[in-house]
């Protein structure tokens, strides 16, 4: 299907896009400039992403204002100032001090998102050492692999985590020092109460004042691990200086204006919900908002209304949810307020896009990028025109290719060393030319993995697109996703998102299948929406959708019901773990996966 292109602006665009003009920005932008709009720390001693993020503003006009705005499974309020974040991140910083822990040693995290999470996460910034986030739904051996692999010494925890996940495995990691817990008083009411230490005690012992060392905008920052979704999950590192990224793309990207209410829906636990969900709108100065409670269609549309959500940064299995559940359950809402939607993590399915100008009075603005590249790298932007179904263009500063694949799956690189482009509208690997700041320096622990990422003079992404004639990014597949079926190279996304246009269907998932005669077969899983049935009349009515749609050579030869695809826990579809079930073989590495 032909989706037209939604033009810009629209009636939302009130304050005005702070990028008026893509191409304008794109010849004028320098990361020097985006560096020049950061403070650095107070006498030239360097770049620390937590005076970025807090301190700057709490010494400045906006103290008072609130930085985060906490909701409770119950529904309580919290409201958080910079002055206050300031003042509990001070404290944080001086524990690890009286701790013994030094610069550069690693504090991993594992919290529900409640407010102390991100007085640990911006503390241990403070305090210069590195911040590993876990993702609160982990079981207990995945936690003790990324401490392991990560050497953590210390573990920020809450009660209940500490008992079903932590205290069986504390033996086995002797680098782990100190078990700090939240929750006062139920901490040292447990039976382990001695090898732990009550983070609330500590916390009301310490002092607010902490002055921040050194920081070389080249100081490990951020340790962040993979989503897992094509294998075991890979550590990335990064550095203070990729604040300068958060700061330019919440600016440009997410388009964030200093009385913006900005929900990031992912939790600090992935990538997303670390630089979008604390360091980019703190950076700002704007007020956002942290949602302990889980993914409820009617709860996400209150929590847009009555808070007065203004931006919000989701992900294309929550928008498909939401989609299920039909645009009247959004419509019984206010979203007056709410002026840019954004989503990333996987590719975004056109009829998603359209679907949120219908249910949101808004289209949904894909964007891209990875654990590794930091920070968003294509995007659709604010003041430019979006062609449902692409990720839109890269983001001014970023040099963005598509790169020639050979029949061995490598990079092809000409005589002078430098990597063949793919002509307008050839499928390639996505390639981004090395050098902007949020840029990981590197797999903990894998260096042969890290270069292996290079070639030619340029970063590997893993991903298959195709660029159109007007630079625009078409997300093709990952690339161990694509399918070779009878010669042709078919992209499990454009399968996906042409079932999806089928009434139908709500979610689907399309893996290659061996077979004999073709090398591969396109098979399809397919989740239906409420009040469908599974049977064969409604199998063979997708096929045949699919097949006038796509052609017999890129259609599914076979289509599955299942009501309960694989997913990470950050919400993709694990097709590995689909193929590995059709084929019978091993799921691999599970620790990202989903209950269902
Ligand atoms: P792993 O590397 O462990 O297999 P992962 O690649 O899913 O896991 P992340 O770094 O969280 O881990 O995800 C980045 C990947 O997600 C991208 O490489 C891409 O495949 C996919 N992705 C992210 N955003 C988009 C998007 N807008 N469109 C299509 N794919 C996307
Ligand atoms: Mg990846």
């Amino acid at each position: 299907m032909q989706w037209e292109t939604i033009h810009k602006p629209i009636e939302h665009d009130d304050p005005s896009p702070n990028m008026g003009d893509y191409v304008a920005e794109r010849d004028a932008f320098t990361w020097e400039d985006a560096r020049r709009a950061l403070d650095g720390l107070p006498g030239g001693r360097g770049l620390n992403i937590a005076h970025e993020a807090v301190d700057r503003h709490a010494a400045g006009p906006r103290r008072e204002h609130v930085a985060l705005l906490c909701l409770d499974r119950h529904g309580e309020r919290n409201e958080v100032t910079y002055a206050e974040l300031a003042e509990s991140s001070n404290r944080f910083a001086n524990i690890l001090d009286t701790l013994g822990v030094v610069a550069g040693e690693r504090v991993f995290v594992l919290m529900q998102r409640t407010a102390d999470l991100y007085v640990a996460a911006l503390g241990t910034l403070k305090h210069r050492s590195v911040l590993c986030p876990l993702f609160a739904a982990f079981g207990p051996e995945p936690i003790r692999q990324r401490l392991e692999l990560g050497t953590g010494c210390v573990l920020v925890t809450s009660p209940t985590l500490y008992r079903r996940k932590v205290a069986g495995i504390q033996d086995r990691l002797p680098s782990l020092r100190h078990v700090l817990v939240a929750g006062g008083s139920t901490a040292s009411e447990t039976a382990e109460g001695a090898r732990t230490l009550d983070l609330d005690a500590l916390l009301a012992g310490a002092s607010s004042q902490y002055e921040i060392g050194p920081t070389d905008p080249e100081d490990m920052a951020l340790l962040h691990f993979t989503s897992g979704t094509t294998g075991m999950p890979k550590g990335a590192v990064h550095v203070h200086e990729a604040v300068v990224s958060h700061h330019a793309t919440g600016r440009i990207a997410l388009d964030l204006h200093p009385d913006d209410v900005f929900w990031c829906t992912a939790d600090p636990g992935w990538v997303t919900g670390t630089s979008y969900g604390i360091v980019s709108p703190l950076v700002h100065g704007v007020t956002s908002i942290i949602d302990e409670g889980d993914f409820d269609a009617e709860r996400w549309y209150s929590v847009l209304e009555n808070e007065g959500v203004t931006v919000w940064y989701t992900a294309p299995t929550a928008l498909r949810m939401l989609m299920q559940a039909g645009a009247d359950v959004a419509k019984a809402h206010d979203l007056s307020r709410l002026r840019f939607v954004a989503s990333v993590g996987e590719p975004l399915n056109p009829e998603v896009v359209v679907w949120g100008q219908e249910a949101l009075g808004l289209p949904i603005h894909d964007n891209w990028w990875q654990t590794e590249t930091g920070g968003i790298m294509v995007a659709n932007y604010a003041c430019m025109d979006i062609r449902p179904g692409s990720m839109g263009r890269p983001l001014p500063g970023i040099e963005a290719a598509v790169l020639v694949r050979d029949d061995h799956g490598n990079v092809a690189v000409s005589g002078d060393g430098t990597a063949v482009e793919s002509a307008v509208g050839q499928e390639g690997e996505l390639a981004l030319r090395p050098g902007w700041p949020s840029m990981f320096r590197g797999y903990l622990g894998d260096t042969e993995r890290y270069q292996s990422c290079f070639a030619g003079g340029w970063y590997l992404s893993g991903d298959l697109v195709r660029r159109d004639e007007d630079g625009y990014f078409w997300f093709v597949g990952r690339g161990n996703d694509v399918i070779k079926s009878s010669g042709h190279l078919i992209g499990p996304f454009e399968v996906e998102s042409t079932l999806m246009e089928h009434p139908a269907v709500a979610e689907v998932g399309v893996i290659g299948k061996p077979d004999p005669l073709c090398g591969e077969v396109v098979k399809a899983f397919v989740t239906l929406r409420a009040g469908y049935e599974p049977n064969e009349d409604l199998r063979l009515d997708l096929l045949g959708f699919s097949r006038k749609r796509l052609g017999a050579a890129v259609a599914p030869r076979e289509i599955a019901f299942d009501q309960h695809l694989p997913h990470t826990e950050s919400g993709k579809i694990m097709r590995r773990v689909l193929k590995a079930r059709e084929l019978g073989l091993s799921e691999g590495d599970t620790s990202t996966l989903a209950a269902s």
